[in-house]
């Protein structure tokens, strides 16, 4: 073990919490800082852990919660210009991918990190840091601090301990789209367990069939910039009346959305991407998921990314002699991967996104580009990740 035996981890959304339960199962104290006040939802809205997020849960003894709370999907179908492909199945030999409520994954891997013993504190937000020769100490934004052998920022999307490490980190970028997640009450002939990626005449949306008949669905909005706080002063009713404008011509989005109430939309905000991060680690401090790598949400590998990074961080803990010869190790493992993905992701987002131009041609186009990706069976090579937690890290 890198000689260490206690770790700060600032963040409690998903890394936080699994790379905490991992740190735990390697024998390494670990305790989560998070700013809000109390357990949250985050952004709330759904959605999806893909098989090999779904694997690597199975390490610190989270899948069961996540299937018992999920919805399976194992079809993709893609639908454009009134026409709909099959996409690759669902990989054999791997569990099915999950749509899952965001508010039930925190609940599972919070109770599971607690259950291994794992501290939890909420109503903590990372302001700085004091770094030691063996440790750093963490200031927080209500005067008080604590010290740890090293510093875990999974901290999302706008990092505090990213800009710690590096005060020339990028930022995250903005894909150009707003996400919304909903409910329909609807009669709508909709496939069990399949899910459908479909391109409106003006914007992106995807449906599948909730666990209770209804059926779900999330939009991407092509929109300029709003903040989560910003998008939120519009009220549901508001933004439902815009779903109902941009959807009006699209078979099921005008349905789709002439059938969600208010109550059940949810607005989750601006969609990021991080460009890739030159430093993911210095001293007593390194970054796991969004923080370092929060690829477009068109991947559907956020937080699979995040909950591996956290577990793969927690293994070269446990093996190797150093804080650096770990941190070195973690990056190793992880870049190529997230990098790759995230490329990917960039290029389906701008086509969700797209110019008069490309919406006038995309009809004749996307299918193709699709048909090659669903070909080349992309996806189904990310989904086959596995984490061997018990090989030793060389
Ligand atoms: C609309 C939308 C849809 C998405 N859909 C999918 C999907 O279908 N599948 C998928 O895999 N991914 C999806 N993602 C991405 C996924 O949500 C993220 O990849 C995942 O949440 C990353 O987890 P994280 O723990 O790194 O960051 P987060 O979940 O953002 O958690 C970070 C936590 O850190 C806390 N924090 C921040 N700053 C501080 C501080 N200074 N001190 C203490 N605490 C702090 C925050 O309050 C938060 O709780 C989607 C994202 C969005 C926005």
């Amino acid at each position: 073990m890198a000689s260490i035996s206690s770790a700060l981890v600032i963040g409690g959304g998903v890394a936080g919490p699994v790379t905490a339960a991992a740190l735990a199962k390697a024998g390494i104290e670990a305790t989560v800082y998070e700013a809000y006040p109390e357990p949250t939802e985050g952004i709330g809205g759904l959605l999806a852990l893909e098989p090999n997020g779904v694997v690597a849960l199975e390490t610190i003894g989270a899948a069961a919660g996540v299937l018992e709370a999920g919805t399976p999907i194992t079809r993709s179908r893609m639908a454009i210009g009134g026409r709909t492909f099959d996409l690759v199945a669902s990989p054999s030999g791997l569990p099915a991918r999950q749509a899952i409520e965001r508010a039930d994954l925190h609940r599972v891997l919070r109770e599971q990190a607690v259950a291994v013993g794992v501290r939890l504190e909420h109503g903590r937000r990372l302001v700085s840091v004091s770094e030691e020769a063996d440790g750093v100490v963490a200031h927080f934004d209500d005067g008080s601090s604590a010290r740890g052998d090293v510093l875990v920022g999974a901290d999302g999307v706008r990092s505090t301990v990213r800009t710690l490490i590096d005060p020339g980190a990028p930022g995250a970028g903005y894909t150009g789209l707003l996400g919304f997640g909903g409910y329909a009450d609807v009669d709508l002939d909709v496939e069990p367990a399949t899910m459908t990626f479909a391109f409106g005449k003006r914007a992106y949306y995807l449906y599948w069939r909730h666990g209770d008949g209804r059926v779900a669905w999330g939009v991407n909005l092509p929109s300029p910039y709003l903040s989560l706080t910003e998008a939120r002063r519009t009220s549901p009713e508001e933004w439902l009346r815009t779903l109902r404008e941009v959807y009006a011509d699209d078979d099921p989005g005008a349905l789709l959305a002439a059938s969600t109430s208010p109550e059940s939309l949810q607005v989750v905000g601006a969609l990021h991407i991080m460009p890739p991060v030159p430093h993911w680690h210095r001293g007593r401090m390194v970054l796991v998921g969004d923080a370092v790598h929060a690829p477009s949400n068109s991947t559907g590998q956020g937080a699979s990314l995040a909950i591996e990074s956290g577990i793969q961080l927690a293994r070269c803990l446990r093996d190797l002699p150093s804080v650096e010869s770990a941190f070195a190790a973690y990056e190793g493992l992880r870049r190529t991967r997230v990098e790759k993905i995230a490329a990917r992701g960039a290029k389906i987002s701008h086509a969700k996104a797209p110019g008069p131009l490309a919406r006038r041609v995309m009809p004749l186009v996307l299918p193709l580009v699709f048909r090659a990706q669903a070909v080349a069976r992309v996806a189904e090579e990310e989904q086959r990740y596995a984490i061997d937690w018990d090989a030793k890290v060389a």
